[in-house]
């Protein structure tokens, strides 16, 4: 089949791969370069981790992700995630962190419980006042978002894939299989595939109802000097508390693109509350007053926290479900939407492209495609 992709984020690069490696002619159109840094999918890293709340769709589906991320590193010849484990906190009156233990131990996932006391002796950079509930997993890790779409991308081309940068399509015809673009030229496929991010209800419009852009600001710390080796030792932190809370991403040695050393990332943090306000083609500036509710928090719990210093703030955007579900809508005869995030969508995008590469292959229905995607189906199209 010919397939025609828009965006040139995760979502498409992943879809890209599955499905050149299931034999497609695929083609790329991006607006601005692969991995558009305005977009959802850049900076230097995402977080995959097991712990999910009360949806165990998705608890499982980050199973489907390690083992389509392991598929992907073979390709690439090189590993771009890096393993932290997981330390959840639940605050008084959040149900999240006891939901999210809950659903690993019924899976049989290894949970290490703490009590207030364990936590500070274990983990003596955190303050663990206020904590209510408390766990350690030792998977979860950091996955190096910009090293993945950069490598992944030079890996397209070289199986003959063709991304076009600087390209903007303007509409679909989604009956027809075909793209206008910006420049007025139309191209024509057996199938389109919209992965827009934070642009898709530009193009599809129905989405709009479902999916809203959200501004968030993240954050780059520098702790002070005699904290930063047990930083780099430590889990990332998922910090939940009511409505609000913030997750933490520990400095990791990142390979460069030949697997070799290639340096620290920054420790960041960002906020588990959804600002749901702006245009993704406006608004880019970050200011330190956007990110003060995420240093208030971090102060009450990060030890020593008047000698951090913030090295860098960033915006990006969102798509925000109100439920926090990823959306696979098919358009017309020949034609598909993914719209994956609010906030956790990275760590699924290579096993959603296999499931998709699946989808065109007939090993899985429409229907249960969608309902995979949306979490609300345990029974995986992709191979562990
Ligand atoms: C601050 C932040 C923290 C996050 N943390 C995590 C995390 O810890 N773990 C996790 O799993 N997930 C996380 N996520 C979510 C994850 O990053 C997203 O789910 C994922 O990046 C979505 O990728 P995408 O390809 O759908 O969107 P994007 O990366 O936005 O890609 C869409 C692409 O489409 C292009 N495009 C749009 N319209 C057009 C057009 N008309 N023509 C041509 N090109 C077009 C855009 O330029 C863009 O490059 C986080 C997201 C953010 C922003």
């Amino acid at each position: 089949m010919r397939i025609l992709i828009v965006g040139a984020g995760i979502y498409g690069l992943c879809a890209a791969w599955a499905l050149r490696r299931a034999g497609h002619d695929v083609v790329m159109f991006e607006q601005h370069t692969v991995g558009n840094p305005l977009g959802s999918s850049g900076d230097q890293h995402r977080l995959i981790r097991y712990a999910y709340g009360e949806t165990p769709g998705y608890m499982r589906m980050v199973g489907d992700g390690y083992a389509a991320w392991d598929r992907m590193w073979r390709d690439l010849g090189v590993k771009l995630q890096i393993e932290t484990g997981t330390l959840a906190l639940g605050q008084a009156g959040t149900n999240w962190c006891a939901q999210s233990q809950a659903l690993l131990e019924g899976d049989r996932h290894e949970v290490e419980t703490l009590d207030r006391k364990t936590l500070a002796a274990r983990f003596p950079l955190i303050d663990p006042q206020g904590v209510e509930q408390a766990f350690y997993l030792k998977t979860g890790g950091a996955l190096l978002a910009d090293r993945i779409t950069t490598t992944l991308a030079r890996f397209l081309r070289e199986q003959g894939v063709a991304i076009h940068e600087h390209m903007r399509v303007a509409a679909i015809d989604a009956d027809a299989g075909r793209l206008h673009l910006e420049d007025g030229t139309v191209h024509a496929a057996d199938l389109t595939l919209v992965c827009a991010g934070p642009w898709v209800s530009r193009l599809v419009p129905e989405l709009g109802s479902s999916v809203t852009p959200s501004r968030q600001v993240v954050i780059y710390l520098e702790p002070p000097p005699e904290q930063r080796a047990a930083w780099v030792a430590h889990p990332m932190l998922l910090d939940i508390g009511d409505g609000a809370g913030f997750y933490m991403v520990p400095p990791v040695a990142a390979p460069d693109l030949q697997g070799r050393s290639g340096g620290w990332t920054g420790l960041k943090i960002g906020d588990h509350s959804f600002s749901l306000t702006g245009d993704p083609d406006r608004d880019r500036q970050p200011a330190l007053a956007e990110a003060a509710p995420i240093l208030e928090q971090c102060a009450k719990r990060l030890r020593g926290f008047d000698r951090f210093h913030v090295a860098e703030l960033k915006t990006c955007f969102y798509t925000v479900e109100p439920r926090e579900h990823f959306i696979a809508r098919q358009l017309g005869q020949a034609g598909w939407a993914l719209s994956c995030c609010s906030g956790h969508g990275f760590k699924f995008a290579s096993a959603i492209g296999e499931g998709f590469a699946s989808l065109l292959a007939g090993g899985i229905t429409a229907e249960h495609f969608s309902r995979w995607v949306g979490g609300q189906s345990v029974h995986s199209p992709v191979a562990r």
